[in-house]
C-alpha cells in the first residue's frame, strides 16, 4: 500500500494506493463544524467543487467514485480523556479507552497494544496460580486480576493518551492550522515523520517484556 497527501488550509486528501495502481481507501477531510452527526449524506458535485483548487491527480481522484458517498464526522477523547482505563477488575481498551482522530491511521494497532499487553499479564497472573497456593499466602485470583490490572493501566495510559493527542495534531498539520509549522511544507513533513516513527517502530515485544517485569516486580513485594 503507498500513500501521499496534499493539503490545503482546512482540506486534505489522503488515497492509499493498493499495487497495480487501483485505489483501496480514499480520506478526504474538510474542517467544518455544522451538525452534530456521526454521518450525512454527501454529494459527488460537492466533493468535486471542494476540492477544484486541488491539482489534476487530485481532482482525478475525487472524480473517481461512481457510488453515493458520505461524510463522517470526526470525534475523539482530547477534550475529555479518561483518567483511568480500569476500576477494580473490570478494564477498557481500543477506542473505549482512547478514540482518536483518523489521522495517524493507527487506532486499531494501539487496541492490538493494548491486547498485547493485557494478554501478557493474564498469561504470568496464569503462572503465578500454579506457583503459589492462596492458602499459603499467595495473592487471590480477584486480588490477581486487580493488579494485572492496574499494571495495564500504568503500561498504556500515557501511550495511548499521547495518540489521541498526535492525532488532532497531525490532523491540524494536513489542514495547514498548526500555528507553528503553518504551511512550511519541511516542517510538516519533519513534525509528521517524527510523530510516525514513535508509532510504527515502536517495540512491541519490549513493551510485554517489561509489563511481565514490572507485574512479577509488584506480585513480589505482596
Ligand atoms: C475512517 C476510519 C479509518 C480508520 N483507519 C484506520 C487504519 O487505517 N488503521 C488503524 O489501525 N485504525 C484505523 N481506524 C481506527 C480503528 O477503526 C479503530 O481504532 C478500531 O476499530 C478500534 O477497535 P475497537 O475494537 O476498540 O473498537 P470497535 O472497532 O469500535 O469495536 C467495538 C465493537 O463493539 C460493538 N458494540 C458497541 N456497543 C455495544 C454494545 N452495547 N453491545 C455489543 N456490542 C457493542 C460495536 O458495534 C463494535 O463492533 C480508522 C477509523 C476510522 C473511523
Amino acid at each position: 500500500m503507498r500513500s501521499a497527501a496534499w493539503s490545503q488550509r482546512k482540506k486534505h486528501i489522503l488515497p492509499l494506493v493498493r499495487r497495480k495502481q487501483k485505489l483501496d481507501t480514499c480520506i478526504s477531510g474538510l474542517t467544518r463544524g455544522d451538525s452534530e452527526k456521526f454521518t450525512l449524506p454527501a454529494r459527488k458535485a460537492d466533493a468535486v467543487k471542494a476540492f477544484e483548487g486541488f491539482n489534476t491527480a487530485v481532482r482525478a481522484i475525487i472524480d473517481m467514485p461512481q457510488n453515493e458517498l458520505s461524510k463522517w464526522a470526526v470525534f475523539d477523547t482530547c477534550v475529555y480523556p479518561v483518567p483511568t482505563f480500569i476500576r477494580g477488575r473490570v478494564c477498557i481498551s481500543g477506542d473505549a479507552a482512547h478514540a482518536a482522530a483518523t489521522y495517524h491511521g493507527t487506532g486499531a494497532s494501539f487496541a492490538v497494544e493494548d491486547a498485547a499487553v493485557l494478554a501478557q499479564l493474564l498469561s504470568t497472573a496464569d503462572e503465578y496460580t500454579e506457583s503459589h497456593d492462596v492458602e499459603n499466602g499467595g495473592i487471590s485470583k480477584p486480588n490477581l486480576l486487580r493488579k494485572s490490572l492496574e499494571t495495564y493501566n500504568s503500561i498504556r495510559l500515557e501511550r495511548a493518551h499521547w495518540l489521541v493527542e498526535t492525532s488532532r495534531h497531525i490532523g491540524k498539520i494536513y489542514q495547514g492550522q498548526n500555528a507553528e509549522v503553518g504551511v512550511d511544507s519541511t516542517k510538516c513533513a519533519q513534525e509528521i515523520d517524527w510523530r510516525c516513527r514513535k508509532i510504527w517502530h515502536y517495540d512491541v515485544n519490549q513493551m510485554t517484556r517489561e509489563t511481565k517485569e514490572l507485574f512479577t516486580k509488584q506480585l513480589e513485594t505482596v
